[in-house]
C-alpha cells in the first residue's frame, strides 16, 4: 500500500523553496526517520526532505544522511575517537549550569556514557541547555567538511578547538547528530538503495522510478550529485548522467550457473577467462601533458589509489596507449622469485594501509585486465565484449604490470569444462564465463557474466559460498569461552524491503586465529540494540548485537527450508571460509540469489 495520505507526503510536483533549511530543521527530520520503523513511511519522510530542500542543500544533505561527509570515493573519515569527543563535550557544557570543574565534567561525562552506551544521547543531554542553533545545513557542513580536512603539525589540537567552536553553537538536538557523525555511528537504518527510493517517490509518489535510478547511479556512484540533477530535472536528467573519468562505476557482477551445459544453453557463444582469487580493482588514468592522474576504486566504490604504486611507474604507463582510460582488472599478488601467484590472503595484505611500500616489495601485484569501459572520451560501456576485447589489446602493451586475462572463446560445453578443470588444476578459482556480445551491466549480476567455481556434481557441497552479513555473536561456552565468541549469527540481504534477514548461525569451522579475528572485529561493531534493518526470530537473539558492516564468506553443504531463520532458508553445515574485507553489506548475497541456489 502507498503511503499517499500521511501530512507529510509532497509528491507531484518540485517545491521550489527559497531558504536554506536550518540544520536544526534537518536534525528534527533525522529525529522522526529514527523512530520509523516501517520502511515505506521511512522513503516518504526522506522523500519529503528531498522535495524541501534548497537545490544547494542537496548535496550535503545526502552526504550527511548517510553520516559522511563527501561520497564513498571521496577518503574523507573523520575517525575521531570517543575519548577525544568526550574531551569536547566536558568542554561546551554550559559552565553557568554548572559549577563542576573540567575534571569534573569529563568524569559525568564519561559515566552518563557508560550508562547509556551513545555518547550522541549524552551530548543531547549535556547541552540542551544551549540556545536555538540557527545555523543552515550548509554552514554546518562546511564546518565538519573543515574540521574533517584540518591537518599537518598541530592539528590534532586545532580539530579539538575546531570541534568544541562547532558544538558550541548546537543545541541539543543537533549535537546529538553531529556527534554521531564525528564519531561515524549515525546509522539511521537505510541504505544508499533507500535514498534512490525517496528520489523516484519524491517525483512520482511510489518507487516506479527506482530501476532508470539504479541504472544512472551505477554509472556514476555519485548519489550527492545524482539526486541535484535529478531533483532539478527528473527523468530527462538521467539521460545526461554519463560516466565521468575519475567517478567509480559500479563493477559488473557475476551470476551463479551450476553446469557447463546450462551455461552455454543460456548464454550462448562466450569468452571464458580465468577466475583470478585476488582483488577488484577498478583503474582510472588520464594523462595531461607529462602529468598522470591515476585513480583506483575497489570493489565498494571505494577509492584505493594510494595502494598500488606499481601503477604510477613508467613501466606501466607507458604500457597504455591512450590519454584516458577506465580498466576492469582483479589484482593478483605474485612470488618475486618463483612467479608463482598467491593466495588471496597475501593479495589482501595491501589492505592495510601502513607499509605499502614495504608491501609492494614483498608482494608486488599483476593486474590481469578483462576489460575496458572508456578510451579517449568515449564511453564503450554499450558496445559488445568483443569489441571492446579488441581494443583492450589494442591498447595495453604486454609486459608490464598489467597482463591482459587470457580466455578463449567457446560455445562448447565440453571445452568450457575441461578450461574450467585446468585453471581448478592450477590452482586458480575456476572460470568466469562472459557472453560473447553482451554490454558492460556496471552493478549488475545480469546473465552476461556468469561464474564457475567448483567441480560440478560436487557432494555434499554446495557449488557456491555466500556472502553473509555477520549480525551479532553468542558468547563463548567450553573451550571458546576463552575467545569470548561461541558462534555468530549471520544473514544475507533483502533487496526488495532492504532488510537483512537470518540464514546461519555458525559455531565450528573457524581455526583459532579466526575466532580471535571475529572477537576483535566483533567488538569494534558492537552495538546496544538490534539494527533496524534486521529481521531475527526470537530464539536466535544473539547476546551483542553488530552493525551491518561485517561481510563473511560462508560454505555450506545444502540449504533446506527453515521455520526459524528469516530468509526462510537456512544453511546446512555452514563453516566460515573467510573474511570478506573487499565487500560491503550492500554487496552479500541476496534473499533471492539464495532461493537461485
Ligand atoms: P565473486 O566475488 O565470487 O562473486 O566473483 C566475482 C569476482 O571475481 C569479481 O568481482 C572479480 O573480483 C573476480 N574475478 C576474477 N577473475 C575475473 C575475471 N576474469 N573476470 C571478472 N571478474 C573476475
Amino acid at each position: 500500500m502507498l503511503l499517499k495520505t500521511a501530512s507529510f507526503v509532497q509528491y507531484g510536483e518540485r517545491l521550489l523553496y527559497n531558504v536554506p533549511m536550518t540544520f536544526h530543521d534537518f536534525c528534527t527530520r533525522l529525529s522522526t526517520i529514527e523512530k520509523t520503523s516501517s520502511r515505506l513511511e521511512m522513503t516518504a519522510l526522506l522523500a519529503d526532505l528531498f522535495n524541501t530542500l534548497q537545490r544547494d542543500d542537496v548535496e550535503p544533505a545526502c552526504w550527511l544522511l548517510l553520516g559522511r561527509l563527501a561520497p564513498l570515493y571521496v577518503n574523507l573519515e573523520f575517525n575521531f575517537a570517543e575519548k577525544m569527543v568526550m574531551r569536547v563535550l566536558a568542554e561546551c557544557v554550559d559552565t553557568a549550569s554548572t559549577k563542576a570543574d573540567n575534571k569534573e565534567r569529563l568524569s559525568s561525562v564519561l559515566s552518563l556514557f557508560k550508562s547509556c552506551g551513545d555518547l550522541g544521547d549524552v551530548a543531547e543531554h549535556l547541552l540542551h541547555t544551549h540556545a536555538e542553533d540557527t545555523r543552515s545545513i550548509l554552514e554546518v557542513f562546511n564546518a565538519l567538511l573543515a574540521l574533517a580536512k584540518e591537518g599537518g603539525v598541530g592539528s590534532q589540537e586545532r580539530k579539538l578547538q575546531h570541534m568544541a567552536e562547532i558544538l558550541r553553537k548546537s543545541s541539543g538536538l543537533t549535537a546529538k547528530y553531529t556527534v554521531r557523525i564525528l564519531l561515524g555511528t549515525l546509522r539511521l537504518g537505510f541504505s544508499q538503495m533507500t535514498l534512490l527510493d525517496a528520489l523516484s517517490w519524491a517525483k512520482t509518489g511510489d518507487k516506479s522510478l527506482r530501476k532508470p535510478l539504479e541504472l544512472a547511479y551505477q554509472m556514476k556512484a555519485d548519489i550527492g550529485k545524482f539526486a541535484r540533477v535529478f531533483l532539478a530535472e527528473g527523468e530527462k536528467g538521467l539521460d545526461s548522467f554519463d560516466i565521468e573519468l575519475g567517478i567509480p562505476i559500479a563493477p559488473a557482477l557475476c551470476q551463479r550457473l551450476h553446469t557447463a551445459d546450462e551455461m552455454i544453453e543460456k548464454m550462448g557463444k562466450v569468452y571464458v577467462e580465468p577466475k583470478y582469487d585476488g582483488t577488484r580493482v577498478s583503474i582510472h588514468i588520464q594523462k595531461s601533458g607529462k602529468e598522470w592522474h591515476i585513480r583506483t576504486f575497489t570493489r565498494n566504490l571505494e577509492e584505493s589509489s594510494g595502494m598500488f604504486p606499481e601503477l604510477a611507474t613508467d613501466r606501466a604507463l607507458d604500457a597504455i596507449d591512450a590519454d584516458e582510460i577506465i580498466l576492469d582488472s582483479e589484482a593478483v599478488g605474485y612470488d618475486p622469485e618463483t612467479d608463482k601467484l598467491l593466495p588471496f590472503q597475501q593479495t589482501i595484505q595491501r589492505k592495510r594501509k601502513h607499509d605499502i611500500e614495504e608491501t609492494a616489495a614483498r608482494v608486488p601485484l599483476r593486474f590481469f585486465v578483462f576489460d575496458i569501459l572508456y578510451k579517449n572520451g568515449k564511453n564503450l560501456l554499450h558496445i559488445p565484449l568483443y569489441e571492446r576485447k579488441e581494443i583492450l589489446e589494442q591498447t595495453i602493451k604486454r609486459g608490464s604490470v598489467f597482463v591482459l586475462a587470457p580466455y578463449i572463446i567457446t560455445d562448447s560445453p565440453k571445452e568450457l569444462r575441461e578450461f574450467h578443470a585446468k585453471q581448478l588444476s592450477t590452482g586458480l578459482e575456476g572460470a568466469v564465463i562472459k557472453q560473447y556480445a553482451s554490454e558492460y551491466q556496471p552493478g549488475r549480476r545480469g546473465w552476461s557474466w556468469v561464474k564457475f567455481k567448483e567441480e560440478e556434481g560436487a557432494v555434499g557441497k554446495l557449488s557456491d559460498t555466500l556472502d553473509c552479513i555477520v549480525m551479532g555473536y553468542y558468547k563463548g561456552q567450553g573451550k571458546r569461552t576463552g575467545f569470548g565468541v561461541g558462534a555468530f549469527l549471520v544473514g544475507v540481504r533483502d533487496e526488495k524491503s532492504d532488510t537483512i534477514r537470518t540464514v546461519a548461525k555458525i559455531g565450528t569451522g573457524l581455526s583459532d586465529d579466526q575466532w580471535k579475528e571475529l572477537k576483535t572485529r566483533a567488538e569494534k561493531l558492537a552495538v546496544k540494540s538490534q539494527p533496524k534493518e534486521y529481521l531475527v526470530h526470537e530464539n536466535l537473539i544473539p547476546d551483542v548485537w553488530m552493525k551491518p558492516s561485517l561481510v563473511v564468506e560462508v560454505a555450506a553443504d545444502e540449504i533446506t527450508n527453515s521455520p526459524t531463520h528469516s530468509a526462510e532458508k537456512a544453511l546446512r553445515f555452514p563453516r566460515l571460509e573467510r573474511f570478506r574485507d573487499d565487500k560491503t553489506p550492500d554487496q552479500a548475497t541476496t534473499v533471492k540469489e539464495l532461493r537461485a541456489i
